[in-house]
């Protein structure tokens, strides 16, 4: 078994992180979370330079190709630098490149592609409704309605990740009433200018730099060519973009964990008690060495699952564990780390408060872990519990 990166991918890792140390400065992620709810034009057109609107686009349209791997590099050096800012470009690959890469009609490709990759337009991804996002297919009522050359969108979206800047919001919705839902869905792209359309920020606790939205459809007429893929099969189409998500958003909790492991073990070298750093005692090292050991066990199973999932093999079961393992990770080591930083990680001086409200962002969305170990214990063949 190697575990090696390739060339390609090393350079690819090098890259980013230069990156991130040089434009995501602990100053500047602080001002991000304070004054930001997206990250902002500049900071993306230095990505878009890059090249990391690129990743995971064919090359005939602008990208640079690569697959799930390249995007966990990536979101590995971004995340631990800035969550927020991995979310907010993290739904531009998940809402417009992934699916318009793989299921996109030639012209959607030729037309949408290659502003993604410019860093041009910025998309979302809207699946989640108000009355429940466990259960989307039994909640879902957002309809499409067939109009001549248009389709009609009436209904609601919540928590939607980056819609209040998008410029396009990759919709889905109901075109089959009759049918059982999961064979009544379609995937529409849909223009955040168009008429009938309306976005709120929602207030939250974390991630203050990649805002979340309400979006409402009143009546809202969008060209029928603005269909992905085929009328009906939405929801299939929709597996291959959530599960890719499922690994995604593991790396995100993992950066977070990465990040609040790193200021906790720089805080216990510099803070002194009874004359030594607080890191000589046995307890502080304890809680470092437990968040170490879950960032490697959690990092492993990310990296395994890319690789399952760019070699075509199964992986659905392994990325909701990784989801879970890499969420606990934060959890223990935003946990742990305003232990360690003990009065000062609760005042704004120190970015552990931040870590401390980012991580449980990560614990629900896209999926909770209670419905991720429902699906973990079903795939060993027992009952489903609900
Ligand atoms: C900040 C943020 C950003 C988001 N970004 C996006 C986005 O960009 N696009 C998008 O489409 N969605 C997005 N989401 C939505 C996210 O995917 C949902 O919040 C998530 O699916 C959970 O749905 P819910 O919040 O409605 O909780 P509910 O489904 O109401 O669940 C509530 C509780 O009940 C539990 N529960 C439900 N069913 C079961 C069961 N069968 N067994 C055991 N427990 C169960 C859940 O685990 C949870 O603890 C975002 C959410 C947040 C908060």
């Amino acid at each position: 078994m190697d575990f090696t990166f390739t060339e390609n991918q090393e350079m690819i890792r090098e890259t980013f992180r230069r990156f991130a140390d040089k434009e995501l400065t602990r100053e500047y992620v602080r001002w991000l979370d304070e004054n930001c709810d997206y990250p902002p034009d500049d900071l993306r057109a230095k990505l878009a330079e890059i090249g990391y609107f690129g990743i995971g686009v064919p090359e005939e349209y602008g990208g640079v190709g690569s697959g799930t791997m390249e995007m966990c590099i990536v979101a590995e050096e971004l995340a631990t630098a800035s969550v927020a800012v991995a979310i907010g470009m993290g739904v531009v690959y998940l809402g417009g490149t992934r699916p318009l890469s793989e299921f996109g009609s030639e012209e959607q490709k030729q037309r949408y592609l290659p502003e993604i990759v410019s860093g041009e337009k910025k998309w979302s991804f809207a699946l989640t409704e108000p009355a429940g996002g466990t259960d989307i297919l039994g909640a879902i009522a957002t309809t499409a309605r067939r109009d001549g050359d248009e389709y009609v969108i009436s209904g609601s979206k919540i928590f939607i990740s980056g819609a209040h800047v998008a410029d396009y919001i990759l919709t889905i919705a109901i075109t089959d009433k009759e049918a059982e839902r999961k064979n009544g869905l379609s995937v529409f792209i849909v223009d955040a200018k168009s008429e009938g359309v309306s976005v709120s920020l929602i207030p939250k606790l974390g991630i203050h730099a990649c805002g979340t939205c309400e979006v409402h459809y009143d009546d809202v007429r969008v060209p029928a060519e603005n269909l992905v893929g085929k009328e009906n099969v939405g929801w299939y189409q929709l597996l291959s973009t959530l599960n890719p998500e499922r690994i995604a958003t593991s790396m995100l909790s993992l950066g977070i964990a990465k990040a609040a492991f790193k200021d906790a073990l720089q805080y216990s070298k510099d803070r002194k008690a009874f004359g030594k750093p607080i890191g000589q005692f046995q307890i502080i090292q304890n809680y470092l060495a437990d968040i170490a050991i879950e960032i490697e066990n959690a990092r492993n199973l990310i990296y395994k699952c890319s690789w399952l999932c760019d070699t075509g093999q199964r992986y659905d079961v392994e990325a909701t564990m990784a989801k879970i393992v890499a969420c606990r990770a934060s959890e223990k080591a935003a946990l742990m780390g305003m232990e360690i930083l003990g009065g000062y990680g609760f005042t704004m001086e120190y970015d552990m408060q931040r870590h401390f409200r980012d991580y449980k962002q990560m614990m629900f969305s896209p999926i909770s872990d209670e419905m991720s170990k429902n699906y973990i214990a079903q795939s060993y063949g027992l009952p489903r519990s609900y």
